[in-house]
């Protein structure tokens, strides 16, 4: 990648670099590691770490592991497991032989649990959840000690088998690690490293009912696996002499280091997967890979290229300040990148039917249509012409405004790749709604070039109405029509588009889309780009999604308003 080679290093890679330098990393290996907790899906958020430190490692020919990080086994499910192990491999990244779990390392964990309670570093708590808060103290006041805390070592040893053993009930008990009441930093105060919960784990069935805590868990998984730099997002920097201190427990040999980044927030889009489960089980959208998801497998299936979501990421960069990416970026690198791929199609998404009255009944001709004027390699395919074609309702006018190209009677026009014509007369039903368009055209004008130098102002694009597909056009705009989602009313329900999804039943689109398959890349000329649905087409019935318009029109019409 020749851009990334000039742009300038991010922080965390200059702390790479300098831990290479200064032999701070054992056998020059830079391991990293992606750890998604598998309560959800893959959003847009987490393209951001997966390139992270999938990206680290293969520049400095390191490895970067994928750790399910499945502690909570109450919201964990092997569904979401199989989404993210696809979502980072059609990102384009592998883990290889490193997967891991961070149930791998419940034996080692529960070991070092034990041995903490045999040094008097961490006791059993009595306390119950409430207590344990107002014990906490704020950031203001330290804490106060538990009066579990001086319990005997032989006592919190048999507690603490009497928990594994299921012996007592949820919140009756919590292992706490013994450290300091009055420490300013409050994930100093005693963090509980295990709680009792009765609860079948994916992998672990019910061999357990402790289950140990984030802030124990993570650093020791880290140090495990010989992580060298465990990157996370900023708002565990508070949580990082919580880490130091289990990575330095006695016994731990490899010290892993954490370092903090900003994570991704994009405006109009909700990153949290409490959140985006909320919507999904109450029906706001189809589910995970709903189109309108900020989620990798609804971009996915919305038509986003893996390529534009890295261009995106590396956009945004690496830093340490929180900020809000505009969402028109993302949707610029989207264009960016399917202008360069996408194959060109007609399709007619609200016809109007014209009908070419000097045009011989039942000939047809084919033209060569560009497949990618961006591509010269990208060739062309055949579109067949006749007598009775659709354009776009918009592309006529009966009373045309000042300034309008397109047809009108008395108007000439070019129809892309065929003839020009000029429209003649109209047909209308009941209601005076338009339902058919005379027009003549011009037999020189063959191939859409002018005969004599004549100019036309408009091109239409156009469908042949016995040579094309009928299919359900999905039009995507945005989930939420605010900035900031929930802001104003407190209720980001409040802010849900409706207009997200407009469905069109009668669009009318060149045959040639019929060889479209999930993952192809179109652009429907004039009106977006677009993409099979993979999950609801049928080659009887073919689905398409807009996967971004043409034209970032929400800029424009925000510029309109002068906002
Ligand atoms: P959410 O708050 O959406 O549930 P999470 O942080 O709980 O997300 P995890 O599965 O724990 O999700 O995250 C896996 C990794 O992805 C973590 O290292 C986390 O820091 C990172 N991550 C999560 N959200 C973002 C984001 N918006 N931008 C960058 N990295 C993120
Ligand atoms: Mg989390």
């Amino acid at each position: 990648m020749a851009e990334n080679a000039e742009r300038p290093l991010n922080f965390i890679e200059k702390i790479i670099e300098d831990d290479l330098k200064n032999g701070r990393v054992p056998n020059n290996e830079i391991v990293t590691r992606f750890p998604p907790e598998p309560n959800g899906y893959l959003h847009i958020g987490h393209i951001k770490s997966i390139c992270l430190n999938f990206s680290l490692a293969e520049k400095y020919h390191g490895r970067c592991h994928l750790r399910l990080d499945d502690t909570n086994p109450a919201k964990e499910e092997n569904e979401y497991i199989d989404a993210i192990k696809d979502d980072i491999h059609w990102l384009g990244f592998d883990w290889g032989e490193h997967e891991y779990y961070a149930s791998d390392y419940y034996d080692q964990l529960y070991e070092i649990a034990v041995r903490l309670i045999r040094e008097g570093k961490a006791y059993v708590d009595s306390l119950s959840a409430e207590q344990m808060r107002e014990y906490r103290g704020t950031l203001t006041e330290p804490g106060k000690n538990s009066p579990d805390r001086d319990r005997s070592i032989e006592e919190n040893l048999r507690l603490f088998e009497e928990m594994r053993q299921g012996k007592h009930p949820e919140g009756s008990y919590t292992l706490r690690a013994k450290i300091d009441m009055a420490s300013p930093n409050i994930n100093l105060r005693d963090p509980a490293l295990y709680r009792i919960k009765f609860a079948t784990h994916p992998r672990t069935g019910d061999k357990w009912c402790i289950y140990p805590m984030y802030d124990f868990t993570h650093p020791i998984s880290d140090a495990i696996e010989g992580i060298t730099h465990s990157i996370c997002t900023l708002e565990f920097e508070d949580h990082r002499p919580a880490y130091d201190w289990a990575t330095s427990i006695d016994g731990i040999e490899h010290t892993p280091h954490q370092y903090e980044f900003a994570r991704l927030n994009i405006n109009y889009c909700l990153m949290s997967k409490r959140k985006l489960l909320y919507l999904v089980n109450n029906n706001f959208v189809s589910g995970w890979d709903d189109p309108r998801m900020p989620t990798v497998a609804g971009i996915r299936r919305r038509g986003y290229s893996p390529e534009s979501m890295k261009d995106f990421v590396s956009r945004v960069g690496v830093a340490k300040v929180e900020g809000v990416v505009d969402y028109s970026l993302m949707e610029f690198c989207v264009r960016e990148d399917l202008n360069k791929r996408a194959k060109r199609i007609m399709a007619v998404l609200d016809p109007v039917e014209v009908v070419i009255d000097n045009y011989p009944e039942g000939q047809v001709e084919y033209f060569e249509a560009v497949n990618n004027p961006e591509d010269e390699n990208a060739g062309s395919h055949p579109v067949a012409f006749s007598k009775h074609v659709y354009i776009e309702r918009e592309d006529f006018m009966e009373v045309p405004v000042k300034g309008y190209h397109r047809l009108y009677i008395g108007n000439e026009i070019r129809l892309k790749y065929a003839y020009y014509i000029t429209a003649t007369a109209v047909e209308k039903d009941e209601n005076g709604r338009i339902t058919l368009i005379h027009a003549t055209y011009d037999p020189l004008s063959r191939g859409g070039d002018s005969p004599d130098g004549r100019k036309v102002k408009g091109t239409s694009h156009w469908v042949s109405k016995d040579h094309c597909l009928r299919a359900e056009v999905r039009q995507y705009d945005k989930l939420f029509k605010a900035e900031n989602p929930g802001a104003a009313t407190g209720n980001y329900l409040d802010d849900l588009n409706p207009d997200s999804l407009i469905v069109l039943n009668d669009a009318v689109i060149e045959e040639e889309a019929a060889k479209a398959k999930p993952g192809d890349y179109l652009q429907f000329i004039r009106n977006g780009y677009y993409c099979v649905d993979s999950k609801d087409s049928r080659p009887e019935h073919m689905v398409f999604n807009r996967t971004v318009t043409l034209k970032d029109s929400w800029a424009k019409q925000k510029a309109k308003m002068g906002l």
